[in-house]
């Protein structure tokens, strides 16, 4: 993938700089010992043609929680961090874009805090998704990190390791992804989004405590409500999961984008007649902010 070429500009600490042109410290706490936190965010070219940043404010937020939680200085308002992500989509000349903040730290190669860090955020094109594609998932052999070892639900870049690892497993084994269960076996997340199953026409999700809680799936709990379509959170197995419907992922560069199948199970109703695809339809609209059709008479 190229994420950057000889054009391509990124802010640092207040700065637009060439990227190819910016370094960093190959002392810092952060490469050495995989403390940063970051976000995944996307912009979307809206129906009215415009760069819209989907729910900004939620993002940088955490991003403040995670840095704060893991006692990193943070150094900058989640205004000032909107403004700066719009002017390097701007500068790139990005709209269907994903926006890569990270706050990492210095030369440091004690475990000992810090008292300044460093914040740049990157962007680069990405299309929005949402096909028909459905994905062959596998239940992963990595179970999510304990939360009494991590503060799972902070954006730590150490965590990911786990991530990398359980999609190499799927990857390797000829599947599309992975879903890892939480240290007790109940079925919690992907590597990098959350997940839902439906049921009877109901849809369930694990609960908060063992996942990273994401702002995709507080959209889509919106969104069902908004249509009508009841959710139960809760502990469930990944036999639970075999019983049921339909299931997808939903995440932000994941968007909402349904299962084929988990493990040898395939799921026995089309994606196209579930209540899933109705929530895929409703994120796709809202966000491109697609107004409600106009009734003609
Ligand atoms: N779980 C994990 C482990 C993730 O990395 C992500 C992506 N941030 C998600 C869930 C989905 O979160 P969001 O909807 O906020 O992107």
């Amino acid at each position: 993938a190229s994420y950057y070429n000889e054009h391509t500009v990124l802010w640092l600490d207040g700065k637009i700089l060439k990227a190819a042109d910016t370094k960093t410290d190959l002392y810092g706490q952060s490469l050495h010992y995989g403390y940063s936190v970051f976000e995944g965010i996307r912009s979307y070219r809206t129906a009215a043609g415009k760069t819209k940043i989907f729910k900004a404010i939620e993002h940088f937020d955490r991003l403040q929680r995670s840095a704060t939680t893991l006692n990193m200085p943070y150094r900058y308002t989640t205004e000032e961090l909107i403004k700066a992500s719009y002017d390097v989509l701007e500068s790139n000349n990005l709209q269907d874009a994903y926006i890569r903040p990270v706050v990492y730290g210095p030369a440091n190669m004690s475990f000992n805090p810090n008292t300044e860090s460093f914040t740049v955020i990157q962007t680069w094109e990405m299309a929005p998704f949402l096909g028909e594609k459905l994905l062959r998932v596998m239940t992963s052999s990595f179970q999510r990190p304990n939360p009494k070892g991590f503060k799972i639900e902070a954006k730590a870049a150490g965590h990911y390791v786990n991530s990398i690892m359980a999609s190499h497993e799927a990857k390797g084994k000829g599947f599309d992804e992975a879903l890892l269960t939480d240290m007790n076996g109940f079925i919690a997340e992907g590597p990098g989004a959350n997940m839902f199953f439906e049921k009877a026409g109901r849809l369930h999700t694990p609960a908060t405590g063992n996942i990273l809680p994401g702002i995709t799936r507080a959209t889509v709990l919106e969104l069902a409500e908004d249509l009508g379509i009841p959710v139960e959170q809760g502990q469930y197995t990944p036999a639970d999961l075999k019983q049921a419907d339909a299931a997808f992922f939903c995440g932000t560069a994941a968007e909402v984008i349904g299962w084929h199948s988990i493990d040898d199970y395939t799921f026995p109703i089309s994606w196209k007649d579930t209540q899933s695809r109705k929530i895929q339809q409703a994120y796709k609209d809202l966000v491109i902010e697609k107004q409600p059709k106009l009734e003609t008479i």
